[in-house]
């Protein structure tokens, strides 16, 4: 079921506030498409320093296209992942990444696969859960599908919005829905929302927020209560 916002929430007005604090978000950081699914995965339970530091070691090796991961021995490519956390595990879902990717003819013919046939494909690959599946489409794809994550249901959560659902986490697919039909239907709106929800939440909106340095507190009730 669609969660509801609770009455008053704007996530357009949210969109321009944070675009008028932040600016325009150079998201994802990645110098090739490839390596945006790669980052994808790595990124899982750990902050993107850790991915950086990962990253840099494939780079080394030569290890960010898909054949080039096939091709590499596969412990060494486990170690090279070890700054990312939980290495091995991330190591055999980037493998069946790039299995798939590879069987499915690259980009050139996932390029022309409708939105939720790509998008049910990724889920069905072990370790591929839908925040993951959604950053691969948006960020890789350009496919206008909304990233919900933890700082975004924090942040709504934060500002009362949240208030008609209750205690309850709304379900993943139910947020998305949210984002997307309200929303117009843009990929570059979308990639930068999601990128700003994060920088917000790195500047101001952390674990412990920093409400007497924020823009939104006279919007938000955690601002107005704090
Ligand atoms: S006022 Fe506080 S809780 Fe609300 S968005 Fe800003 S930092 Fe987060």
């Amino acid at each position: 079921m669609t969660p509801r916002l609770a009455p008053g929430a704007d996530l357009q007005g949210l969109y321009e506030s944070l675009r008028a604090e932040y600016g325009p978000q150079n998201w994802w950081p990645a110098e090739g498409r490839f390596e945006i699914l790669i980052g994808a995965v790595l990124t899982q339970n750990t902050a993107w320093t850790n991915v950086e530091r990962a990253i840099a070691r494939l780079q080394d090796k030569g290890w960010l296209e898909a054949a080039a991961i096939l091709a590499a021995d596969e412990r060494q490519f486990t170690e090279a992942l070890r700054p990312s956390g939980t290495f091995r595990i991330k190591a055999q879902r980037l493998i069946t990444l790039c299995r798939w990717f590879e069987q499915a003819g690259g980009f050139t013919a996932l390029d022309r696969c409708p939105t939720t046939e790509l998008r049910n494909q990724l889920l069905a690959l072990k370790g591929i859960g839908p925040e993951t599946a959604d950053a691969i489409l948006l960020y890789a794809f350009d496919r206008p599908v909304f990233v919900i994550d933890a700082y975004t249901r924090r942040l709504l959560a934060r500002m009362g919005w949240l208030a008609g659902v209750g205690k309850r986490q709304p379900a993943y697919e139910s947020l998305r829905s949210v984002f997307e039909l309200t929303l117009a239907t843009d990929v570059n709106l979308f990639a930068q929302y999601h990128a700003l929800i994060v920088e917000h939440a790195k500047q101001r909106c952390r674990a412990r927020p920093l409400c007497d340095q924020c823009m939104l507190r006279t919007r938000c009730q955690t601002g107005l209560d704090a």
